[in-house]
């Protein structure tokens, strides 16, 4: 059984896998009905630092597998434009031009407005709000190992500067969801690479292919057809299926077989 779906221009700018950077900015004025884009506090200890609630639920799972909490703080969530225009003035004074554009993207250009994306810290009587203390050893290392099963990417690694446009940033995750986490880091893609690389899998003509467990799962990209008020899709009914804009022209269409 086959069922259409209708995805909106809208749609385009929501999901898991948006790409947000200078040349991409965040859509703030969209309200989601998706019960699992809804903001909530990563947990009871953190009550101000909010994720959607997809990323918070596989953050929660990471962190029990490894213990995680004992020894990693979260930094920051979810900013809303003002907040990171806020962040982008006081640094800008305090810090210098340079560093701000290194270190903080503009406002409307930031990941943390998605609820996407989390800055995490090692524990430590004083924290580096912006530059969160995150080594390449111990239980942070350990978090970093295991987050692309959990769906996270460390999402700009130093030597991908130039095709990211910020500096390195040990300390800041982003919510991708699995698969795309596993094949990302696999592959050595930063969200900006993914997101071109899946271009070449056009839906209807073909997939990309990845076995997980006993499960086939087809990945394919759907470009939204410009001056249409929407465009249709043919889903297997009965099998899992997830969509998501990627915030430049189309949908990433993930089915597991
Ligand atoms: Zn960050």
């Amino acid at each position: 059984m086959k069922r259409t779906l209708s995805l909106s221009r809208e749609k385009i700018h929501t999901g898991s896998l948006i790409l947000v950077n200078s040349k991409h900015r965040y859509q703030e004025t969209l309200k989601t009905s998706d019960p699992l884009a809804v903001l909530i506090p990563i947990n009871e200890n953190f009550p101000a630092v909010k994720l959607q609630r997809r990323a918070v639920v596989l953050l929660t799972s990471l962190m029990k597998e490894i213990s995680g909490w004992h020894g990693i703080t979260a930094v920051s969530g979810w900013r809303s434009f003002q907040e990171q225009e806020q962040i982008w003035n006081d640094t800008l004074r305090e810090q210098g031009l340079s560093f701000t554009k290194k270190y903080v993207a503009a406002p409307g250009c930031s990941e943390h407005q998605t609820g996407l994306a989390v800055d995490l810290g090692q524990k430590q009587k004083t924290i580096d709000f912006i530059r969160p203390y995150f080594p390449y050893s111990g239980i942070c290392q350990k978090f970093r190992s295991k987050a692309a099963e959990y769906g996270f990417i460390e999402r700009y690694p130093a030597e991908k500067e130039a095709i990211t446009g910020i500096s390195h940033e040990p300390w800041h995750f982003r919510y991708v969801g699995a698969p795309h986490a596993q094949i990302m880091v696999r592959n050595n893609l930063t969200l900006e690479e993914y997101i071109s690389f899946l271009e070449h899998f056009p839906r209807g003509e073909r997939a990309y292919k990845i076995q997980s467990r006993n499960q086939q799962i087809l990945i394919s990209y759907q470009k939204f057809i410009p001056d249409s008020a929407a465009t249709t899709l043919m889903i297997d009914s009965g099998l899992p299926c997830s969509i998501s804009g990627n915030n430049t022209d189309g949908f990433i269409i993930t089915e597991w077989k």
